[in-house]
């Protein structure tokens, strides 16, 4: 049996691990259009590999067929990774939000064992070979790159849209349409959003663990609680890259999208508390100096402005410790809205929403329902993950689910 894979991600490499490790006798070709495999993979969590998360809940995936991602993950899910990936040589450690990450926290380990694997196993990898057109030829296959392969049966393992530069430009969409397979619009997801607030440049480089809010159409949808980072063209951090998703879908349908971030990083009764008791400390001081010492001196201008923006009446130089003052200041600590007028593109993105319908896909093997022995796994399928692990965890699932059913067809 001779199996063809075309891209060498997570998806494809352990797909050909283990069927190698389960059937030596298969010849297992990996078609890699860069000159090594796993590009992205060095990229993902910061360089430290974020693979999978402790937990796992079907709100974590996201596919217009809205089922079929946990059909998937259900059969092998962050455990099984876990385990699976250990026996690779790959040990986890797990943080306090669930994230897990390689021991080592380097995600260069992580590709280090799957090439190990890919070795061990004799997979035979082809470099710099990409793969632009796949034909079926009776019972088989051709695939079409510098070179012509015959493979009894295909795995498109060739990821989404995000990042492009590591080799991942959508050219799988186009090989599943060349066999009738219908594409859901893809975009970028997980990504940074653009502000056109006017005094965004002078905030750029302030950092906040803290909640930020989700804002449509005046209406809260969502709440995170991570890093928020404030850039020259808008907000970064991973509040903002899970917040993304329902952001980029709002802004599609022209709503109004707001992102509130509590500037203290504490809960608001608190940060009341601590406004009274500063305000009646230092009564008299301008009102500047009151904000020194508990907000990035950046964001002084910015909160001062949005003060005298929505409660001008009470606006005095000397603050004095007044029931609107302290009440006033808690909310705007707490509650600093910011505009959303766009995102960035899959230069910029982590994931890509949209992909080879779901739909025309067996989740009990990741089979083509179209065309027998073509397969569809990872990033290039209509199914997409939060921030924290589950995008690789989906690579892993569904490249497992696959490599389970071509070995119980190849027995
Ligand atoms: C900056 C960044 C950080 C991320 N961090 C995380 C994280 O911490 N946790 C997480 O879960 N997810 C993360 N992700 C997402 C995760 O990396 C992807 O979802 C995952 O890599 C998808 O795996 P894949 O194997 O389907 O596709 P990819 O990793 O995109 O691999 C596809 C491979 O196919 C090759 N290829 C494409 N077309 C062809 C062709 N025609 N012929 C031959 N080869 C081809 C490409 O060169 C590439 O090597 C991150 C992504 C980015 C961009």
């Amino acid at each position: 049996m001779k199996i063809g894979i075309i891209g060498g991600g997570p998806a494809g490499m352990l797909l050909s691990v283990l069927i190698k490790k389960q059937k030596p006798d298969f010849e297992v070709n990996l078609y890699e259009r860069n000159e090594r495999v796993g590009k992205k993979l060095l990229a993902t969590g910061n360089g430290r590999c974020n693979y999978t998360n402790v937990s796992l809940e079907a709100n974590n995936f996201h596919s217009e067929n809205s089922d079929f991602p946990m059909e998937v993950v259900s059969k092998f899910n962050n455990q099984d990774a876990i385990e699976l990936l250990k026996t690779l040589g790959i040990y986890p450690i797990s943080e306090a939000d669930g994230r897990v990450f390689p021991l080592s926290l380097q995600g260069s380990s992580v590709l280090d064992f799957l090439r190990l694997a890919m070795e061990r196993y004799e997979v035979n990898v082809i470099l710099e070979e990409k793969i632009d057109r796949v034909r079926k030829v009776g019972e088989s296959f051709v695939l079409e790159g510098k070179k012509n392969y015959k493979a009894d049966k295909v795995v498109v393992a060739t990821g989404g849209m995000a990042l492009p530069s590591s080799g991942s430009d959508g050219i799988g969409y186009r090989i599943a349409k060349d066999f009738g397979h219908r594409i859901i619009e893809p975009g970028p997801t997980i990504v940074q959003l653009e502000s056109d607030y006017k005094r965004i440049k002078a905030l750029k480089g302030v950092r906040i663990n803290t909640w930020a809010s989700l804002y449509i159409d005046k209406k809260k949808i969502d709440e995170k609680f991570a890093d928020v980072l404030f850039t020259d063209y808008g907000l970064s951090g991973p509040a903002i890259m899970d917040l993304s998703r329902k952001s980029i879908a709002a802004l599609n349908q022209n709503k109004k999208v707001e992102i509130s971030i509590n500037l203290i990083g504490l809960p608001k009764d608190e940060v009341k508390q601590m406004i009274k008791d500063r305000a009646e400390n230092l009564e008299g001081i301008s009102f500047e100096n009151f904000l020194l010492g508990i907000v990035n001196k950046k964001l002084i201008i910015s909160v001062v402005n949005q003060y005298k923006l929505l409660y001008n009446r009470d606006y005095e130089e000397q603050i004095r410790c007044t029931t609107n003052f302290v009440n006033a200041m808690t909310e705007i600590l707490t509650d600093f809205r910011m505009n959303i007028s766009g995102y960035k593109g899959f230069a910029f993105a982590q994931a890509t929403t949209g992909g080879v319908d779901t739909r025309e896909i067996d989740p009990m093997s990741l089979e083509s329902k179209k065309v027998k022995g073509l397969y569809f796994i990872g990033e290039v399928l209509d199914v997409d993950g939060d921030c924290g692990g589950y995008n690789l965890q989906w690579a892993w699932s569904s490249s497992y689910i696959a490599a389970k059913n071509i070995l119980e067809r190849g027995k």
